[in-house]
């Protein structure tokens, strides 16, 4: 498979560094506020990602880190008059629920900074002693002169990368030094360390987590794309400083930007809308549908059109899984009939595959799927044989499990799927009987909890209301 390597800016052929095992580091957020649907993209993409390579075979250790302690968040602690480090717990459970509610399960370890400060402290030594940063006054910064590559992944020279101004402050040598250690203000949480009590900056802290856990080098690193400048050029001086080994991370992949309705999404403009918003107003689902339907690498516009095409992609799936489920075949073996239905599963799998191989192009591997939707519901018109139903149910499993939808989680699902079978049958015996009222009665029930029934003259089959 290839990948977008954001350093070589071209598709390179996937070979991890160590045999069938993959390192995966993607920078988490910053726990100062309740994580919007430009985050739930990025952090979608990556779910998808994670789940693709473990389905190839690969055996993925998926690291994030967890920013919870940071200007923003002491900014924030201020002005609601609280505990910075109790202002970042709070929002770290928070996010944890959000990702949970998106069905974000692949990534092994959320990593808090916090949690890291002795290793944090040990980096900064070894760049102190090894003459790549410097101290002033219980600061500590990065002197990015002695790093002739600082720039490579922004493809920037010293001049363009002075011009940015990063944390202006008089106490450094060039602009486009960074802070490794900030001396604390009173009252700001604050930890020992041979400079005095301080903490840590930001990007600093990235790079203890993911040598601790991955060593000095690793597979894959990723995050928004906002981060490759100044955050993930500071990440990969402070790591090849460090321990001398380069390259750091073998590939660089970073996610498109969100808009909404054209604009930037921002508190400001009114147009901020949260993960937990967002989930009650369209679901996990269809949130899910909706990032997978553009590629990760381009910049998406979040709108109701958009949304929509993702709800009736996920209505159209569900409804076909249901059938496939509810259906009796008129036969069990292959016949005459049938191959074509057999070579179209196979196609259709085949192409999904290889647009998730090509740079996880989700885009392609989604209009796989719909086109395979549509080639079964044509073939489901006549009689089936059950065979072909089975095959193409093992297809939609695999594009479920890379996509991570269409399985009802909580409950497994073959016993979810078993006790609504039971209830239909049990309505069905009360139709029989002309029990009318008993057989209503469970419809409005389920209707209720989000099942909906549709009668027709092959039986009752069900799927979940959106
Ligand atoms: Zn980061």
């Amino acid at each position: 498979m290839r990948i977008y390597n954001t350093m070589s800016r071209e598709k390179e052929e996937f070979v991890p560094l160590n045999g069938n095992r993959v390192k995966m580091f993607v920078c988490g957020p910053t726990v100062y506020d309740m994580a919007h649907i430009g985050h739930a993209r990025t952090y979608v993409m990556y779910d998808i990602m994670a789940r693709y390579l473990r389905f190839k075979g690969y055996s993925l250790f998926f690291l994030m880190n967890i920013t919870d302690i940071d200007d923003k968040i002491i900014a924030r602690a201020k002005e609601e008059g609280v505990d910075p480090l109790e202002l970042s717990r709070r929002y770290t459970e928070e996010f944890y629920r959000d990702m949970a509610a998106l069905r974000i399960t692949s990534v092994n370890l959320f990593a808090k900074a916090s949690e890291h400060i002795g290793e944090i402290i040990e980096q900064i030594s070894v760049l102190l002693e090894k003459g790549y940063a410097y101290e002033v006054d219980g600061e500590v910064y990065f002197d990015v002169s002695k790093f002739p590559d600082y720039g490579k992944l922004s493809k920037q020279n010293p001049e363009e990368l002075r011009r940015h101004r990063i944390e202006p402050s008089p106490k450094k040598r060039d602009p486009a030094d960074f802070a490794l250690w900030k001396p604390a203000k009173p009252g700001e949480p604050c930890w020992d360390s041979p400079w005095g009590k301080g903490r840590p900056g930001w990007h600093i802290e990235d790079t203890a987590i993911s040598h601790t856990y991955f060593g000095p080098q690793y597979d894959i690193h990723g995050g928004a794309i906002e981060l490759v400048f100044p955050h993930h050029e500071a990440e990969i001086a402070q790591a090849e400083a460090f321990s001398g080994k380069r390259p750091f991370v073998k590939y660089w992949v970073h996610t498109g930007i969100l808009m909404i309705r054209g604009e930037k999404m921002s508190k400001s403009l009114k147009n901020f809308i949260t993960i937990r918003e967002a989930i009650q107003r369209w679901g996990w689902e269809t949130l899910r549908i909706f990032y997978a339907m553009s590629h990760y690498r381009s910049p998406i516009d979040f709108d109701e059109r958009g949304i929509e095409q993702a709800k009736a992609i996920r209505n159209r799936v569900r409804s076909l899984l249901a059938k496939m489920e509810a259906i009796k075949p008129s036969r069990g073996d292959i016949g005459a009939g049938d191959e074509w239905a057999i070579r179209a599963i196979e196609d259709h799998e085949r192409r999904f595959m290889e647009a998730m191989d090509d740079d996880f192009n989700t885009p392609e591997a989604i209009a796989a799927m719909i086109s395979l939707c549509k080639e079964m519901e044509r073939y489901m018109a006549g009689e089936v044989s059950g065979a072909v139903i089975s095959r193409a149910k093992s297809a939609f499993d695999k594009f479920s499990r890379i996509l991570g939808v269409f399985s009802d989680e909580g409950v497994p699902r073959g016993i979810a799927d078993g006790l609504i079978r039971l209830i239909l049958e049990i309505r069905e015996d009360a139709r029989r009987r002309g029990d009318w009222d008993t057989a209503d009665s469970i419809r409005a029930r389920l209707r209720s909890l989000g099942i909906v029934l549709e009668d027709s003259p092959r039986g009752t089959i069900w799927r979940i209301d959106s």
